[in-house]
């Protein structure tokens, strides 16, 4: 490095000025008064969450939104109600960026003067519906930084791709909307980012992790198979009730014994259902579980030990082949989210920025899941970035309360996760589409 500046002076004494001459920075002051047009929003969104899949009042209102500030919008993308708004702003890079829309079948019990009080219906039961993960804030976030961008068109070129996308909670919509084509209808972007509410970094702040940041996720049903009997008769049986709980404690090993200490991954059976009277052998019990892994190999290993345990355990019991547990892996699968270390490197520089260094931090890896982890894997290996919002509100962090997502008492605090959520984000599409 030193030796090529004392070869070319001139060239990085240009270089320097050329950059320093061009600082490209938000409109802070704009985007704090764009607040009261977009609290009164996303308040508007908090009361009118809708369930994966069935986000078609959602959409149609991020549709109008985008329309009034010229985007161009297509609907119904992906036969879902996903949404693509293009901003075409001359010749530069393509950028997606990326909210999701949908809520999740549970009662609020926030007590917020803004709660929800929507209520689902399916298959004959009522539950209540809440943006419990905060996907509102995100949308609300998404539609302030396209309103910023768009006021400061003069000052970038390129193309700004804004995705609306449903069923993210079940992991199909990111995989609706890659499937139907958008980046054969709208272009490869150049890069993709998106953005989560976090419940513990405290709102203000923001949090990047680079590499393997969100796990994979798969469910696995095991129907393990026995021969019922009377009660008072378990050796007139092949209790399968005994068999899944040996089988219970064996899967246990997988991530104790066969995985390699220095990987992650969690094997945990969350659901037994089994029986219907206590004198009676059953003779089928079903097991639910739950997969998270980052790597290929590790996720490969897991399932080739599930089929062993399952085999061996029926084996033993001296059950024929024909009634070894039946294993069905989920189609339902969502890859683990890798964020790609040069790009979090830039965002997470145009972050400090815009909100100073010390409200940039370092998040921990986390096992829960995130379909945002599919427009980085196609075959375009678009790099790509999911970052933390901070949401937690001040006097939840003094009190040490802090719901995680999914609780029926999370929120987040409206006004500052808002205005960092805008600041960070405009900041950082600003300086890819300027290349600083
Ligand atoms: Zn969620
Ligand atoms: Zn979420």
């Amino acid at each position: 490095m030193q030796l090529i500046f004392s070869l070319f002076p001139f060239l990085f004494l240009f270089n320097t000025q050329l950059n320093n001459a061009d600082p490209v920075a938000v409109d802070k002051q704009g985007i704090k008064e764009d607040l009261p047009y977009l609290i009164p929003f996303y308040k508007k969104l908090h009361q009118m969450p809708e369930v994966s899949l069935q986000e078609k009042e959602t959409s149609a209102l991020l549709a109008s939104e985008l329309r009034k500030i010229g985007v161009t919008v297509t609907e119904n993308v992906g036969n879902s109600y996903g949404i693509v708004g293009i901003f075409k702003n001359g010749e530069g890079p393509t950028i997606l960026y990326r909210t999701d829309m949908d809520a999740l079948p549970m009662a609020e019990k926030t007590g917020l003067p803004y709660a929800s009080t929507k209520t689902y219906t399916t298959n004959g039961t009522t539950s209540g519906v809440m943006h419990s993960c905060g996907h509102d804030m995100h949308m609300t976030t998404w539609l302030g930084t396209a309103r910023a961008l768009v006021k400061m068109k003069d000052k970038w070129k390129g193309t700004l791709m804004l995705i609306g996308q449903p069923a993210e909670e079940i992991g199909a919509g990111a995989k609706a909307l890659l499937e139907g084509g958008i980046y054969e209808t709208f272009g490869v972007p150049n890069y993709a980012v998106g953005l989560h509410c976090s419940p513990t970094i405290p709102a203000g702040k923001v949090g990047y992790g680079k590499g393997y940041t969100m796990a994979a996720s798969e469910s696995v049903t095991i129907t393990v198979y026995g021969i019922g009997a009377h009660g008072a008769s378990p050796h007139m049986s092949v209790d399968p009730i005994v068999l899944s709980s040996m089988l219970i404690m064996e899967l246990q090993t997988i991530t104790s014994r066969s995985l390699k200490p220095i990987e992650s991954a969690v094997v945990t059976v969350g659901s037994i259902h089994a029986g219907t009277a206590s004198n009676i052998i059953p003779d089928e019990v079903k097991l639910g579980l739950t997969l998270r892994t980052f790597k290929e190999e590790v996720r490969t290993m897991i399932h080739k030990r599930i089929t062993e345990i399952c085999h061996g355990t029926a084996m033993a019991a001296g059950l024929p082949p024909e009634k070894y547990p039946k294993i069905e892996f989920s189609p339902v699968y969502i890859a683990a989210n890798y964020n790609n270390e040069l790009l979090v490197d830039k965002l997470s520089g145009s972050a400090k920025k815009s909100i100073g260094e010390n409200m940039v931090v370092n998040a921990e890896v986390q096992m829960v899941a995130e379909d945002f982890s599919a427009y980085g894997r196609t075959s375009h290996k678009v790099p790509s970035v999911l970052f933390w919002l901070g949401t937690a509100p001040e006097e939840r962090i003094k009190k040490n309360d802090l719901p995680g997502l999914h609780s029926p008492f999370y929120y987040p605090d409206p006004e500052k996760s808002l205005e960092t959520g805008i600041l960070v984000t405009s900041q950082s599409l600003l300086d890819l589409f300027t290349g600083k």
